[in-house]
């Protein structure tokens, strides 16, 4: 019983996928249908989740929410006597008396902006006798100093967790990989305003989500940088959701006409060709796939992608005064018309 005699309060959640989208309050013993109708509260969140804004039942603003990075609430606005919605940064429940978010596995402390209690997956850092590092998960396990910082949230890079601004290209992996590869898109936004401007658009486009990540399994890291559809259902659809590109900066390429050393700009600037095109819908069920059923497993190129991929690292190539490319592991590729007149005029 509450001090206005009603029972326990009981919430119902409304889910579509792992999202809660509205919250219906009710009380013990209530038997009026009609209060779970006025009772209701639909959460409008960021792609993380957080509850930005709350409507009540009319659609009429009843709570707005500001975060943080690491999810102390910073604007807490509704109207008087209102009681909040416990929803909060990245959907999870706070804890009203402790303003701790639970996380089912851990509470995170949004003010110390660390979790409560060491990782739950230490366990899975810790190699085997005989097993190899490569086999651990967090990329090196207990190698990768990052892991043994049990009690860090989001990698210690909830700014770029959290992607306040809403960019839709989002870097996965150690501090030092997400400078790394932040760098160098930076450097190829700075040599060619064609690249930065296709950049641009696909960090604004919010239905399609690019990843960057090193490569994790000894065949990914054997192999070069590669760009792959980050949802095979989709892909099956012909609407993919994103492209995950897996990135190895440290590795050097050759040109395979010159047998000159690449800088890995030219490497990124390719993938984000891959992302580009499949953002603007171009695979078509076209994407470069090995096919599994010959041994050993045969490539299946798209040249429609390649090309398009290939003229993005030609911009790059081009501004920085480095070879040509125009064949793709000896086939030849499609040229844009623009790219030739910016050669033409470069030469
Ligand atoms: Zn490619």
């Amino acid at each position: 019983m509450n001090s206005d005699g009603q029972g326990w309060r009981q919430s119902k959640h409304v889910y579509v996928g792992d999202t809660r989208v509205v919250t219906k309050r009710n009380y013990e013993g209530e038997t009026n249908p009609g209060y779970e109708q006025v009772s209701q509260y639909w959460y409008h969140g960021d792609h993380l989740g957080s509850a930005q804004a709350v409507t009540d039942c009319n659609g009429v603003m009843y709570e707005r929410l500001e975060y943080t990075p690491y999810g102390e609430v910073w604007i807490e606005e509704r109207g008087n006597g209102e009681e909040g919605l416990p929803f909060r940064f990245t959907g999870k429940e706070m804890d009203e008396e402790t303003g701790l978010y639970y996380y089912g596995a851990r509470y995170l402390d949004p003010k110390m902006s660390r979790w409560l209690s060491a990782d739950p997956a230490m366990g899975d850092y810790v190699p085997g006798p005989g097993m190899s590092p490569d086999k651990l998960s967090g990329l090196g396990g207990v190698y990768n100093v990052i892991n043994l910082h049990t009690y860090h949230y989001a990698a210690n890079n909830p700014v770029k967790y959290t992607d306040p601004t809403g960019r839709e290209v989002e870097i996965l992996g150690t501090p030092e990989y997400i400078a790394e590869v932040n760098r160098l898109l930076e450097e190829a936004e700075l040599a060619s305003p064609d690249f930065k401007s296709k950049m641009k658009e696909l960090r604004d486009n919010k239905e399609i989500k690019v990843t960057i990540r090193a490569p994790e399994t000894q065949a990914e890291k054997n192999g070069g940088s590669s760009t792959l559809y980050s949802d095979v259902e989709a892909f099956a659809n012909n609407r993919p959701s994103g492209s995950e590109i897996v990135f190895d900066p440290s590795k050097t390429v050759y040109d395979t006409n010159t047998n000159f050393a690449l800088p890995p700009v030219t490497g990124i600037a390719h993938e984000i060709g891959h992302a580009y095109f499949n953002m603007k819908g171009g695979f078509n069920g076209k994407a470069n796939v090995w096919d599994m059923s010959t041994n050993p497993p045969t490539f299946i190129y798209n040249k429609d992608s390649e090309s398009n991929a290939i003229n993005f690292e030609n911009e790059v190539r081009l501004a920085l005064g480095l070879p040509y490319r125009s064949n793709y592991g000896g086939f030849p590729v499609n040229i844009m018309p623009e790219s030739i007149i910016r050669l033409r005029m470069k030469n």
